[in-house]
């Protein structure tokens, strides 16, 4: 099963993406924490990327690609896989199209996470996430603050906010979001395999009631 997960930053994709690996069985991969963990381990590689995520902007295409296409080598992920945050370009949709043909697998779901725009800032900002790169569970400070303030549920490391969901990067990101990456929507439009998804709390529908359709849909493909 190949599962890929758009959206807006902080608009639940990892959480979702979390929910279903879990079900399926799957390993949810995020570029987003793929690019981190270059970073401490202070890598060239991290360097360079480091230096466009600080500023809210896409790491470029040859980077990503590299460092995703290595990901997608490893073993774990015969079975199916669930990308998160990419592909985040028109370019990096049809070079994984490329590599999913080499690897005789088939897109089932695109899933498209649809947040009201002033919902997002406000969830970036208020975004926590766990220290420990094994556990790296989201928060939030007001809809899902952990117990003890400052400190994770699952496995008591303390959390942080990413320099990038601070105010201004965050802006930023949003940007470059409509630019770069609502176009990608639009190329899955016409396979098929779009299902676009409210999620918002405005109307009570977050990370659990959308997992739960997106399993049931599947179960019923
Ligand atoms: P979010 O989903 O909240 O935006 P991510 O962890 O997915 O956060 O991404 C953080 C940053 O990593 C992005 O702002 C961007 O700089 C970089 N990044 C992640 N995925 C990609 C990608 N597919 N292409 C280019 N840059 C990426
Ligand atoms: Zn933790």
């Amino acid at each position: 099963m190949v599962i890929i997960m758009l959206g807006a930053p902080a608009s639940g994709k990892g959480s979702v993406a979390e929910i279903l690996s879990r079900e399926f069985h799957i390993p949810a991969i995020s570029s987003g924490d793929i690019f981190r963990k270059y970073i401490s381990n202070g890598s060239e590689i991290g360097k360079r990327a480091n230096e466009y995520m600080t500023q809210g902007m896409l790491v470029p295409d040859d980077l990503t690609v590299q460092l995703i296409t290595s990901r997608l080598k490893e073993d774990d992920v015969k079975e199916g896989l669930i990308l998160d945050g990419f592909p985040r370009t028109v370019n990096q949709a049809k070079v994984l199209d490329d590599m999913l043909v080499k690897e005789k697998k088939k897109i089932d779901i695109v899933i498209n996470l649809e947040t009201p725009e002033e919902e997002i800032l406000e969830r970036i900002t208020t975004r926590r996430i766990c220290s420990n790169s094994d556990c790296k569970t989201i928060y939030n400070t007001v809809l899902h603050p952990p117990k003890v303030e400052g400190i994770c549920d699952k496995c008591g490391s303390p959390i942080y906010q990413r320099d990038d969901d601070k105010l201004e990067k965050a802006k930023k990101r949003l940007e470059v979001y409509y630019k770069e990456t609502a176009p990608v929507v639009d190329y899955y439009k016409n396979t098929g395999v779009l299902y676009s998804t409210v999620l918002s709390q405005s109307i009570n529908r977050m990370k659990d009631e959308v997992a739960k359709d997106v399993i049931e849909y599947l179960k019923n493909k």
